[in-house]
């Protein structure tokens, strides 16, 4: 892996003294550990990203948002005029300028302690280089924050604070691609159809139909998904979190999610059953609707269990000479497989799946995906659920 730290990003220094200076970054413990990292990738000179890379030594004069002393990274406190204040960041910053409406920042991230599963940690290294490799491939920045931003906003709650804050680290991104830790690419080839999603803010994966149909709180998938970094977005996280753990409001939600998603089990609000939420509501739905794209042509965010026994290398092979677009013969690869259920980190696995049945199912996928990048090296896994072999590639 081609690493190279952040603090060549034109926003890092406004970004760490705001963080600083506001107080809002929350880390447990004696002294104040900085855990955020920023890996910026070298892209591939084959594609077009290198030949608009943008001056990240130039650092104008004039002022832009970063210096406005009420500047705030806090999720509770609402951003106004964004767009206005990005388009200024834009004015004084134009070598940002060229290749814009399709710039991704790739977000992930874990728990700040270590992973209580003994092999945790393991599946966690391996799923970071596995989101790595397809960013490298495809030019796209990523960034992996295991610091909890709201002390509050623990578990799947996490990624709130954090999407927001890297809104504002990062204005020269157009699109926040928040993928949870536990979620991999298994078509590293696979370009996410970004002019689809033109008239769009948030790209989710899921099935229109069985959210108004079925009023299921599994209808949309909220662990994989793609938000414009715009006001809209400002606005619809605050509608989303504020049915999160840190408001009064969080065991009201709980008992609203219950009774509306009749195959929700547990008792506490979850982002996922937030979102439809904000979907299903009839006043909600009105703000919201027309710029929610639901994805289900393909997988932004695949469910584990009904992809893991058709990935095979003889089908990884083959599709390797498709179109990354297209399907080849009548089966594609899924782009992204998402091991929800399976917590590799704390081993704590919903017990409708067996701890045997994830740990294969994401050595499998795994090493599927991991062929797509060795095959370019001259090697491969001939066995699936081998890590430690390898051979020549034939
Ligand atoms: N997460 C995080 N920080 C934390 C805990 C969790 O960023 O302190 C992220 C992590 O990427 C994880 C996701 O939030 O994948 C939580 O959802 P999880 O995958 O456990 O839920 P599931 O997909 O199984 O429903
Ligand atoms: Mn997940």
């Amino acid at each position: 892996m081609v690493l190279s730290n952040s603090q060549t990003s034109p926003t890092w220094k406004h970004t760490a003294s705001s963080l600083v200076a506001h107080g809002f970054l929350f880390v447990s413990g004696v002294s104040l550990v900085w855990a955020l990292l920023s890996f910026v990738y070298h892209p591939n000179p084959n594609f077009e990203t290198f030949k608009t890379n943008p001056n990240l030594c130039y650092d104008p004069p004039q002022t832009t948002f970063y210096d406005d002393p009420h500047l705030s990274y806090d999720i509770e406190r609402p951003m106004k005029d964004w767009d206005m204040k990005r388009r200024e960041w834009f004015k004084h910053h134009p070598s940002f300028n060229a290749g814009l409406r399709n710039r991704i920042l790739i977000v992930t991230g874990s728990q700040p302690s270590k992973c209580q599963n003994q092999v945790g940690d393991h599946l966690l290294l391996r799923l970071f280089k596995n989101k790595v490799d397809y960013s490298r491939l495809h030019g796209y920045d990523i960034f992996y924050n295991n610091a909890l931003l709201h002390p509050k906003m623990t578990g799947f709650w996490a990624k709130y604070p954090l999407i927001r804050a890297a809104m504002l680290a990062h204005p020269e991104a157009e699109w926040i691609w928040w993928i949870d830790s536990d979620a991999m690419f298994t078509d590293m080839e696979f370009k996410i159809p970004l002019e689809r999603y033109e008239n769009h803010n948030l790209v989710v994966h899921g099935w229109k139909h069985l959210i108004y149909s079925k009023q299921s709180w599994t209808s949309v998938n909220a662990g994989v998904f793609l938000m414009r970094n715009c006001q809209w977005s400002m606005d619809f996280m605050q509608a989303w979190a504020s049915m999160g753990p840190q408001t009064q409001n969080y065991d009201k939600w709980g008992r609203i999610q219950k009774s509306t998603f009749k195959d929700k089990m547990f008792p506490q609000s979850d982002d996922q059953s937030a979102l439809i939420y904000l979907l299903l509501n009839k006043n909600e739905r009105a703000k919201w609707e027309d710029k929610i794209y639901v994805e289900s042509e393909y997988s932004l965010s695949g469910y584990w269990l009904g992809i893991v026994d058709d990935l095979t290398n003889e089908r990884g092979a083959e599709l390797m000479m498709g179109d990354c677009r297209g399907a080849v013969g009548s089966w594609r690869r899924p782009f992204v497989t998402h091991f929800t259920g399976c917590e590799p980190c704390s081993g704590d696995h919903n017990p409708m799946y067996t701890w045997e049945a994830c740990w294969k199912g994401m050595l499998k996928a795994l090493n599927f995906a991991d062929n797509q990048v060795l095959s370019t090296f001259g090697f491969v896994h001939p066995d699936l659920l081998n890590s430690s072999w390898v051979s020549r590639r034939a």
